[in-house]
């Protein structure tokens, strides 16, 4: 609920954006700013100051490939514990899901976190953690692979970073974007600096921004300040959680335990540097090599989104979920098609949760 006090400066800065004579079209790259945006119906207040809000790839469960979830299906299957959080469950893969695989029989476990998957290695279980995610949960990961593990233990790396994305959607300049909302909880690791270059060479004004409806509208409004005063710098609307230089602590957690490689998101080609992989010094905890032979026939396979799901060109903001003909029909929450109707944080179960509640 909107605090009175917020209330009232939410109201102004919309009187301030109403007043403006320019449209401005803002990308943010967070399923929660999604949610808040969507939930207390900013979207339309927005809408009616000419302001165009777009999701990029901001769910790390929609953003995993085809080919991650048939990784996983194939540990599932040839007999290996794959533990992974519940989104991951649902999200189909070519033909089938971890779902459909723990159904035939496969051992497959929902855990909240990796210290529960390690739990189920040191029990005896030969175990694959399904590690997913943006530089948020990527340090929980860090911390546990830092530890001594079970033999038995190992870890599937989905994780990605944020900054190579955002650079990948300005450079292919599918969306006309006056700026961009920088996400609170990457920010709340990484720090606002790494943004800094990709405003100087795009020439795109940024804020963090924090989860609040006022916050949200506050960046909207910082944003529009700065292409109004023709800037384009990173600025910082969440500064009671976001510094420059981020957590030190789990940036060095991320840098000890892994490398950047450049890897394809759903949706979108390769992305330089945007996939979190183990250091070599890991092989032993790292399931891409401990099960390489394994895993061959699944590297060697080209893989489709599921038939009629457009969930690629709404990660990268070209269409919003509403344009897709499965929404609401074939494809819902209950029985998702493609992984942004899966996920809380996805565009597409966002958009049918709040039409339809
Ligand atoms: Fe994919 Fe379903 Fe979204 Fe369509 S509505 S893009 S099928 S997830």
């Amino acid at each position: 609920m909107f605090q009175l006090r917020d209330r009232e400066l939410a109201r102004a800065v919309v009187e301030r954006l109403r007043e403006r004579d320019e449209p401005l079209t803002a990308m943010h790259v967070c399923g929660t700013h999604q949610d808040t945006i969507v939930r207390h119906g900013l979207d339309g207040l927005l809408r009616e100051c000419d302001v165009r809000i777009v999701q990029g790839p901001g769910c790390p469960v929609c953003v995993t490939t085809p080919r991650e979830i048939e990784m996983a299906i194939a540990l599932a299957e040839a007999g290996v514990t794959v533990a992974t959080f519940g989104d991951m469950l649902r999200v189909p893969g070519a033909e089938t899901s971890l779902q459909t695989a723990k159904a035939r029989g496969a051992d497959v476990r929902v855990v909240y976190d990796i210290n529960e998957a390690v739990k189920l290695a040191e029990q005896g279980a030969e175990v694959v953690f399904i590690a997913v995610g943006f530089e948020t949960t990527a340090p929980t990961t860090a911390a546990a692979l830092l530890r001594d593990l079970p033999d038995g233990f190992s870890v599937l790396s989905c994780h990605r970073v944020i900054p190579p994305a955002m650079e990948a959607i300005l450079a292919a300049g599918e969306v006309a974007l006056d700026g961009l909302i920088d996400p609170g909880h990457v920010s709340v690791i990484i720090g606002t600096s790494p943004y800094e270059d990709i405003s100087r060479r795009h020439g795109i004004p940024q804020v963090v921004a924090g989860f609040e409806p006022v916050d949200v509208l506050m960046a909207i409004w910082m944003l529009a300040r700065q292409v109004d005063e023709g800037r384009s710098q990173v600025e910082n609307e969440y500064r009671r959680a976001v510094s420059r230089e981020g957590n030190p602590r789990a940036l060095q957690a991320i840098d000890d335990v892994f490398e950047p490689v450049d890897a394809s998101w759903r949706g979108f080609p390769v992305i330089p540097g945007s996939k979190l992989a183990l250091r070599p010094r890991f092989e032993e905890h790292d399931a891409a090599r401990r099960y390489e032979d394994l895993l061959a026939p699944v590297m060697d396979r080209d893989f489709e989104e599921p038939p009629g799901c457009i969930c690629g060109d709404v990660l990268r903001g070209v269409c919003a979920p509403e344009e897709c003909a499965l929404f609401g029909k074939k494809c819902t929450p209950r029985h998702p098609v493609g992984p942004c109707m899966v996920s809380r944080e996805g565009s597409c179960n966002i958009a049918f949760r709040y039409s339809h509640d």
